[in-house]
């Protein structure tokens, strides 16, 4: 094994436990965040006999694994939903270091695709976005551009290209304020919600990290992801997942689109259309650019 072999093995093995341990800490907050609980304090307990975990017992995946998904004080069943975060994030760490190689931009990029794990999680089984994922996001956003400007080097790309400060501020504006008339038209022609408020501040966060024009990329992605996705859940199940209209009149906790009067969370497409620009954003604004090239 030669040097550059053992630096991408050793700095792959890091990516995917800092993954791993995102993941674990995502877990917790995907639990304690709708509850409005504190994600910090205390440590992570069993949910029934309330024993605290050891660190021992707290490994990504492993510990689930050597505890037979068993707590090892009243034996209650682990779900196997804390071990498929944890192994998406792990996956996901090396993915982005795959991609973006040892770099600034690698830690970065694998906290945010974390985050957008979460986002996702949370809008799947609470139907609304946390806050405190999004509104630190758009600041943040900013700050990995600066981050960028001030050092050249850092592999912070967004479609292949350096990312301007004033670049990203263009994306969270433009992120923001689509989805937010789109909304307000939704209310003024059909009479009801085109979108919640926690998808336009998702698509500020996700037009701060990506830019502009990056950030339409992230809605076209996930237009296309979303409107195939729904017409199969449609056609096959017959029903969208329901949702009782009554628990979704807060304007926070709404952020549903209607597809033929079925409704569907928006949030975790803009996820993972976040993440197809995130690793293919640069491939895709090429094969377009030389699709333009050719007349096409
Ligand atoms: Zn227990």
């Amino acid at each position: 094994m030669d040097e550059e072999q053992l630096l991408f093995t050793l700095f792959s093995i890091v990516s995917i436990a800092f993954g791993g341990v995102i993941g674990s800490f995502i877990n917790v907050c995907a639990y304690r965040l709708p509850e409005g609980r504190s994600v910090i304090s205390p440590g992570s307990r069993c949910p029934k006999c309330a024993s605290p975990i050891a660190w021992y017992d707290n490994i990504p995946v492993i510990s689930w694994v050597l505890l037979r998904a068993k707590c090892r004080e009243c034996g209650e069943w682990i779900s196997w939903r804390y071990p498929l975060v944890e192994a998406i994030t792990a996956g996901l760490g090396f993915l982005v270091f795959w991609r973006f190689g040892i770099s600034v931009a690698t830690p970065v990029y694998i906290i945010l695709a974390a985050s957008l794990v979460l986002v996702t999680i949370v809008d799947l089984t609470d139907w609304i976005i946390p806050n405190e994922v999004t509104l630190p996001g758009i600041p943040l956003s900013i700050g990995v551009a600066l981050l960028a400007m001030w050092f050249p080097d850092s592999g912070i790309r967004v479609l292949g290209h350096f990312l301007p400060v004033f670049n990203a501020l263009i994306g969270v504006i433009v992120g923001g304020a689509s989805l937010y008339l789109l909304d307000k038209i939704s209310l003024l022609l059909l009479k009801k919600r085109g979108m919640g408020m926690g998808d336009v501040k998702l698509l500020a966060m996700l037009g701060g990290f990506f830019g502009y024009p990056g950030v339409l990329m992230v809605v076209m992605v996930a237009s296309v992801i979303g409107s195939i996705v729904g017409v199969i859940m449609i056609t096959v199940a017959k029903k969208a997942p329901t949702v009782a209209p009554s628990e979704t009149d807060d304007e926070d906790d709404e952020d549903m689109v209607a597809l033929s009067g079925h409704y569907l969370p928006f949030g975790p497409y803009l996820c993972l259309g976040g993440l197809v620009v995130m690793f293919f954003g640069a491939d895709i604004y090429d094969y377009y650019m030389a699709m333009v090239d050719l007349g096409m």
